[in-house]
């Protein structure tokens, strides 16, 4: 059942709030947006239980279909105006105010622009009102969050793809990915990456750099935590870029999704060494 990985998520956040209390708010916050995900997810299976898979050679991002998803985004702006820091609830007020043909357009400029977040703000810090930067990056930031669910349906709902290759992007919808997964395989392991927006998993190269292609070991390199030592920071020092990967070798129990997100040391330890990451997660981290 795949409402199951919903519940993994949430149950993992809800742990790692007393394993990492610097992450505890963000976590709360995560567990609430996942709980309100799963049952889109729900609404989104019910509603499209009887269509054929998704062909194989079709992008995933050529599905779009604003008459389911249009009717629960009220609702999902009103749940994130309660649950959300100051910041993206005041943005989602904002959102709200605007209606459904503005709903409309922010679901469509994410959904068919460039998939990724690039504007490393930190969304719990202040709000500088009436700045229209502040407010596009909000409604990116939000309508992310949204499709998260319906991306991933497709993306579980789709025929299987033969992949070329292993691509920086997600195959599937393009999405860039949000963190590295590293599983036993032989000795050497195995080294995946999950996609930000739909959560497919694919095969990367142990090294090799997903922001500029470097493939020379010397530039690329990874740190990380004795105290957090299943997560570890991929470095590359041709473009100083970063994505945090998940060792399930150390710990089978991480959902790398939320493990991510509960690693805030490893971020700020990053950006003091002068890299950027990859991608931000839903928390703007
Ligand atoms: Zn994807
Ligand atoms: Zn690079």
């Amino acid at each position: 059942m795949i409402l199951s990985q919903w519940d993994r998520r949430i149950r993992r956040a809800t742990e790692l709030t007393s394993t990492y209390p610097f992450g505890a708010e963000g976590l709360r916050f995560y567990a609430r947006v996942a709980t309100f995900q799963k049952s889109l997810y729900a609404e989104i299976q019910k509603a499209l239980a009887d269509t054929p898979k998704i062909s194989a050679d079709r992008p995933l991002r050529d599905e779009l279909d604003l008459f389911l998803l249009l009717p629960h985004f009220s609702p999902f702006l009103s749940v994130i105006k309660q649950i959300a820091p100051v910041p993206l609830a005041q943005a989602a007020v904002q959102l709200a105010e605007k209606g459904p043909a503005g709903w409309q357009q922010a679901i469509e400029d994410f959904w068919h622009g460039d998939p990724e977040l690039t504007a490393a703000e930190d969304i719990s810090g202040p709000a500088e009102a009436g700045d229209s930067h502040d407010a596009n990056f909000s409604d990116r930031l939000l309508a992310w969050i949204f499709l998260q669910p319906y991306a991933e349906y497709l993306a579980d709902h789709r025929e299987i793809a033969i992949v070329d290759g292993t691509p920086s992007t997600c195959p599937l919808c393009g999405g860039k990915p949000i963190v590295g997964v590293l599983r036993s395989e032989g000795d050497g392991g195995k080294k995946s990456l999950i996609c930000m927006l739909c959560a497919h998993e694919w095969a990367f190269r142990r090294i090799y750099c997903p922001a500029c292609g470097e493939e020379r070991e010397p530039q690329m390199a990874f740190y990380s935590a004795p105290e957090i030592a299943h997560v570890r920071v991929d470095v590359c020092d041709t473009c100083h870029v970063y994505l945090k990967s998940i060792d399930l070798t150390k710990t089978g129990l991480a959902v790398p999704v939320v493990d991510e997100l509960a690693t805030i040391p490893l971020d700020l330890w990053a950006r003091e060494h002068g890299y950027e990451k990859l991608q931000i997660n839903l928390l703007g981290t």
